[in-house]
C-alpha cells in the first residue's frame, strides 16, 4: 500500500552503482538534491560492469553521434580529476585498414579534435613493440588514456557521499512502485521513495524492469593478463605506451600496457556470450586464442601461449549497440541509463550528469534521439 500522505523523501533515487549510477547520484548530490545511490552487492563488487583495474578513454570512435558526448566527457572527467586526485593518463592508438583509418581520421577533423595518422611500418617505428605491414594504417589519439576503473568509481561515489548522497551497499531492489506524484522503491531491508528514480542496474536492467521492450543483453567477456618477456619499458605508459585496439583487417581485439598489474598487458576481443546476469562466469577458450593469435602477429615481445590471469565481466548490449539514456516510455517518473556495451565507463560523467538533469527536468544540450528507448533499430554502432 502507498504512503500517499508522505513526501517523498528523496528527490532522485538511483539503482545501480556501477560507473554510470554513481555518476548520477554525484551529479544530483552536487546539486543539492536528497539523492540516494542504492547497490545489490557491495560498492566494490566485481560482478557487474565497471569493476577492474582499467578502461580505455579515446576520442577515435566510429560515430559522430558520440562526439559531443566525450568532448564534455573529458571535461567532467578533468573537473573529477580536480576534485578526487583521480589521474588520466595518455595515449591511444587505433590499428585498421586505411579505408577505416581515413574514415576515423575524417571524424577527428570534422570535430577539430588532434591526432596523428600512422602508415604501416610508421606504427613500429613509433611504437617498437609493434609490427605492422603495409596494408595497415593507425590513428593517435593523444587524449586518449586509460581511466583507472576502481579507483574512479569509488572516487565518484566518495564525492557523491561528500556532497551529502545517501550510499547504501548490499540492498537489492526487488519492486518500483510508480504513482503519479513519486515512485516507492523496495529493497531487501527497506522501502524509500522519491519523486524520480533514475535505474542504471547495467546487465541486471531487464531485471529490475521486466517489461522494457528494448533488448539489452548481458554478455558474459574474457579478460586475459599476457606477460611481457623483454623490453619492458616498451610498455609502460609513463614511457608513452598507448592503449591499443585492432580492427578492419582482423578481429577487433584491444589491449593496455601494463597498469593493472606489472609486467603484465590486459588484452581481449570485443565479443561476449549471452548469459543470464546471475549465471555462471566461465567464459570459452576462444575469448583467449582469439586475441593471442593477432597479438602474436603484431606484438614484440609478448608471452601469449596462455594468460597468466583471466577476469570475467559482462558487457550489456543493445541490438544497435547504441545506449540507452531516456525517461521510460510508461512511466514518468522513471528514467533508465543502460546498454552501456563495452564502451561505456569513458562517457559515465556525462551521462550521469545528462540522467540527472533529466530527473530534474532541466534541458540537455546533447541529442539523446540515438540513445531512445524507443527507438527503429537500425545499423550496429561502428563502435
Ligand atoms: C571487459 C570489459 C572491458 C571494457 N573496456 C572498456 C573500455 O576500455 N572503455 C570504456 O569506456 N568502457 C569499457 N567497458 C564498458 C564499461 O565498463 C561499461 O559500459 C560500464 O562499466 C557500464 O557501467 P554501468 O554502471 O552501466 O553498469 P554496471 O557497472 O554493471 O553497474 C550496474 C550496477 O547495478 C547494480 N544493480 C543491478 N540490479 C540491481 C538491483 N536490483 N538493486 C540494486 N542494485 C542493482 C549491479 O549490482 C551493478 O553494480 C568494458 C567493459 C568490460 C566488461
Amino acid at each position: 500500500m502507498a504512503d500517499n500522505n508522505l513526501k517523498p523523501e528523496f528527490d532522485v533515487i538511483v539503482i545501480g552503482a556501477g560507473i554510470v549510477g554513481s555518476c548520477a547520484a554525484y551529479q544530483l548530490a552536487k546539486l543539492g538534491k536528497r539523492v540516494a545511490l542504492i547497490e545489490q552487492f557491495a560498492f566494490d563488487n566485481n560482478k557487474g560492469s565497471s569493476h577492474g583495474g582499467s578502461r580505455i578513454f579515446r576520442f577515435i570512435t566510429g560515430e559522430k553521434v558520440f562526439f559531443s558526448l566525450i568532448k564534455d566527457s573529458l571535461k567532467e572527467w578533468k573537473n573529477l580529476e580536480k576534485e578526487s586526485g583521480q589521474e588520466l593518463q595518455c595515449g591511444y592508438l587505433w590499428m585498421g585498414s586505411h579505408e577505416g583509418s581515413e574514415a576515423r581520421a575524417k571524424s577527428f577533423k570534422d570535430f577539430g579534435i588532434p591526432f596523428e595518422y600512422l602508415k604501416g611500418k610508421e606504427i613500429g617505428e613509433k611504437f617498437p613493440q609493434f609490427e605492422f605491414g603495409p596494408e595497415w594504417a593507425a590513428i593517435l589519439d593523444p587524449q586518449g588514456g586509460a581511466l583507472l576503473a576502481d579507483k574512479c568509481v569509488s572516487a565518484v561515489q566518495r564525492l557523491a557521499k561528500s556532497h551529502g548522497a545517501f550510499l547504501r551497499d548490499h540492498e537489492p531492489v526487488l519492486r518500483i512502485e510508480p504513482y503519479d506524484d513519486k515512485v516507492e522503491v523496495f529493497t531487501s531491508k527497506n522501502k524509500y521513495s522519491a519523486k524520480k528514480i533514475i535505474i542504471t542496474a547495467g546487465p541486471w536492467l531487464k531485471k529490475v524492469l521486466p517489461d522494457l521492450k528494448i533488448k539489452a543483453e548481458p554478455q558474459l567477456m574474457g579478460v586475459n593478463y599476457y606477460k611481457v618477456t623483454g623490453n619492458y619499458d616498451n610498455f609502460k605508459t609513463e614511457k608513452g605506451s598507448p592503449m591499443f585496439l585492432m580492427s578492419d583487417l582482423c578481429d577487433c581485439v584491444y589491449g593496455l600496457p601494463d597498469i593493472d598489474f606489472p609486467g603484465l598487458i590486459k588484452g581481449g576481443i570485443h565479443m561476449g556470450i549471452r548469459i543470464d546476469a546471475d549465471g555462471k562466469r566461465e567464459f570459452p577458450d576462444w575469448m583467449h586464442t582469439i586475441p593471442a593469435k593477432w597479438f602474436s602477429k603484431h606484438i614484440k615481445d609478448m608471452d601469449v601461449s596462455k594468460p597468466v590471469k583471466q577476469v570475467a565481466c559482462m558487457y550489456t548490449v543493445t541490438e544497435d549497440e547504441y545506449f540507452i539514456i531516456d525517461q521510460s516510455p510508461t512511466h514518468p517518473n522513471i528514467y533508465i541509463g543502460g546498454g552501456f556495451s563495452g564502451y561505456g565507463f569513458k562517457y559515465a560523467p556525462t551521462v550521469g550528469k545528462i540522467l540527472a538533469n533529466l530527473a530534474l527536468g532541466n534541458p540537455i544540450s546533447h541529442d539523446l534521439s540515438a540513445f531512445s528507448v524507443t527507438r527503429e533499430m537500425k545499423q550496429k554502432s561502428k563502435l
